[in-house]
């Protein structure tokens, strides 16, 4: 039997109740692709996420709550929203390795975030707020009823693993965010926005394999073909 290719997911972090969880949603998105999902810790020293980074062949970031403003050298405003500092630490340094071991990494709405921060870059603390009239698509869906149903367009640089992906210059994605990339952390590049100029992917400008989405395709994959080919991308290269 082939191997399949070992995915680390990392959890979200329970406000009340403290504990790390997942929506099933990304480990079925991993296993529909042909990967081995298994839900990372939240607390782990500098060496066992290196040893982690070298055991997986790829890394997932998963959605979750805002990350510590600090941890990108801002205060923080009063429209951040919780935080969730074991998460973010660990996160963080989770990047560093994965990066470090030439891990591919995927990141999903937080995700994009964590790796931007990881790597040197910065985030709109809350859209409406510091985008203002600029703002002008709603990136927060949560007048639908269900998440898997695309709510606004975003454009696709041509020349991206992205549009390499889909074949697709535009797209029309789910949309549960009020933070954003703000500026992009060396190593990185922005490569769709929506039609407000909000930063909706990222990738590496390198070798490494990193791809950032500011949407939610894991609750898309069941419906949308392009949802599900950004996983099946996802875990080829893993292999
Ligand atoms: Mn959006």
């Amino acid at each position: 039997m082939r191997k399949k290719p070992l995915i680390g997911v990392t959890p979200q972090y329970h406000l009340k109740e403290k504990f790390p969880y997942i929506e099933n949603v990304n480990l079925e998105a991993v296993a529909e692709a042909g990967g081995l999902p298994v839900m990372l810790p939240l607390a782990a020293s500098e060496d066992d996420l290196k040893q982690f980074a070298d055991t997986l062949d790829g890394v997932l970031f998963t959605g979750g709550w805002d990350i510590m403003p600090y941890l990108y050298g801002e205060a923080m405003l009063k429209e951040c929203g919780p935080q969730t500092p074991l998460r973010d630490e660990t996160e963080l340094s989770l990047v560093r390795a994965a990066v470090a071991a030439k891990l591919p990494v995927m990141g999903i709405c937080r995700g994009i975030q964590v790796v931007n921060i990881a790597l040197g870059g910065t985030l709109f603390q809350d859209i409406p707020s510091q985008c203002g009239a600029k703002n002008t698509v709603v990136h927060d869906q949560t007048g639908y009823l269900t998440s898997d149903y695309p709510s606004h367009k975003i454009r696709v640089e041509e020349d991206s693993v992205l549009h390499g992906i889909t074949g697709k210059k535009e797209m029309l994605v789910n949309s549960f965010h009020h933070q954003a990339v703000k500026d992009i952390a060396p190593g990185l590049r922005a490569t769709a926005w929506a039609e407000d100029g909000i930063i909706e992917a990222v990738e590496s400008a390198g070798s490494n394999f990193i791809l950032g989405v500011q949407w939610h395709p894991e609750r898309m994959f069941g419906r949308e073909r392009d949802a599900l080919m950004l996983f099946l991308d996802f875990i080829e290269r893993c292999r």
